[in-house]
This record gives C-alpha cells, sequence and structure tokens, in this order.
C-alpha cells in the first residue's frame, strides 16, 4: 500500500511538473509572430473562434502540423479589419460568430503542406501556394474561415475546409446552383460570410469559399516582412 502511495504521489508531482512547464514554455513561432508586430485575434476580438485546422489532425494532411501554434496572429491592421467584418455580421446577422481555421502560416509550414502533397510539383500550386513565391497567409494578411452558431457549430457550406474541388469554388456557385449541386443554404450561408468579409474590406478569391486576402500578395510583401 505504501509503495502505491508513494508511486501515485511522485506521479502528481511529475504530472504537475509537466503542466506548468506545457504553461510556461512559449511557442517559438508565436513569439517569432508577435516580435514582428502581429497581433492575437482573440486578445482583441474575443468573440471570435479559433480552431486552427492544422493544429490538429483533421486536415487534408491528416497530422497536425502546426504543433505548439494554435492561437491565430494576424497584422494588426487585418485584425481591425476583421472587426469592421465583425461589426457586419452583428448587425446583419446577430447570434453568428466567425471560426477560424487558419491565420498567419509561418513559411517552414508552408513548405511541409507543399512538400506533403502527393502530387506532380506543377499540379500542387492548384492546393497549396507555392512557399518559393510565398502565401499571403505567410504575411499575415489572409484568413481561413468560416461562420458558426454561439456553440461554435459551423454552419453548412456545401463542403468541409479545404475540399479540393469545384464544389468549393465561389465562381461556379450559380452553375452549381442551376444544376442542383450546391443547395441554396449552403450558398447563402457563403454570401453571409462574403458580405461580412466584404464589409470589412477583404477580398475573397476563386478557389476557395474559406479564404479572404486583406491585400495582395504585392501589397503584402511591401508591407511586411515574411513570418519565417
Ligand atoms: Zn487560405
Amino acid at each position: 500500500m505504501k509503495s502505491t502511495k508513494f508511486y501515485l504521489t511522485v506521479l502528481f508531482i511529475s504530472f504537475t511538473i509537466h503542466c506548468i512547464q506545457a504553461q510556461s514554455t512559449p511557442c517559438a513561432y508565436e513569439e517569432k509572430m508577435k516580435k514582428q508586430g502581429l497581433v492575437e485575434v482573440q486578445k482583441v476580438l474575443p468573440e471570435v473562434f479559433v480552431q486552427l485546422k492544422y493544429a490538429t489532425p483533421d486536415n487534408f494532411m491528416k497530422k497536425d502540423v502546426y504543433g505548439c501554434l494554435t492561437h491565430a496572429y494576424l497584422q494588426k491592421e487585418v485584425v481591425q479589419m476583421l472587426g469592421k467584418a465583425q461589426q457586419y455580421l452583428n448587425q446583419h446577422y446577430p447570434g453568428l460568430h466567425f471560426l477560424i481555421y487558419d491565420a498567419t502560416r509561418p513559411l517552414a509550414k508552408q513548405w511541409e503542406l507543399w512538400n506533403s502533397l502527393d502530387l506532380p510539383v506543377k499540379q500542387r500550386s492548384n492546393y497549396v501556394a507555392d512557399p518559393a513565391i510565398h502565401s499571403i497567409h505567410n504575411y499575415g494578411s489572409a484568413i481561413d474561415l468560416t461562420l458558426a452558431d454561439d456553440q461554435q457549430v459551423p454552419l453548412y457550406m456545401g463542403t468541409p475546409f479545404d475540399y479540393f474541388g469545384e464544389m468549393a469554388y465561389p465562381t461556379k456557385e450559380q452553375e452549381l446552383l442551376k444544376s442542383g449541386r450546391l443547395p441554396e443554404k449552403a450558398y447563402q450561408n457563403r454570401l453571409k460570410l462574403r458580405n461580412a468579409m466584404k464589409a470589412g474590406g477583404f477580398m475573397p478569391i476563386d478557389y476557395e469559399w474559406w479564404h479572404f486576402n486583406a491585400f495582395s500578395r504585392s501589397e503584402a510583401k511591401e508591407k511586411y516582412k515574411v513570418v519565417e
């Protein structure tokens, strides 16, 4: 009995030390972003939900790529834009929240995503921006996000995040609606997301309903340093 008690005490102490260490060890990627002037979104906009998909195995690679990087960071100006979009959401669609799937993506992680794609190099850029020319995510100026209810349940958008195919293309929506492949409900939900993001000054892209740019790639390159 005595030895069991001793064993449990040792186990408890080592567990506690582990927890303290986990809390006090800063994430190098997040520290680097802070140093570069990027801001943690939820510190400014607490009503925004964050579930970074690349920090979980629930992504197209089926593995956790981000590790300790679990918070959404963006450039200060981009967070202000998201705040404007949030105001629009509150006014027009009360009860809905943004749910961020990806924000600033360090260049090292961009390479990991790129190298993990089991496709010829030429086809890879259809799915992941070529790390050699950088993604706008690498400048803290792009966001992947959806809308969610107050229980963090995402709204139906017709495809999951990172669905690689026409069903996710905003440019194909009218055609997909007419052929009945994209349900009206999904289209309306995408419109809500786009209207709010546009109100904040963001630009949608052609191939992913969840991706929005605050600036073009060349503008982002002029304004900011890449997050390595
Ligand atoms: Zn994106």
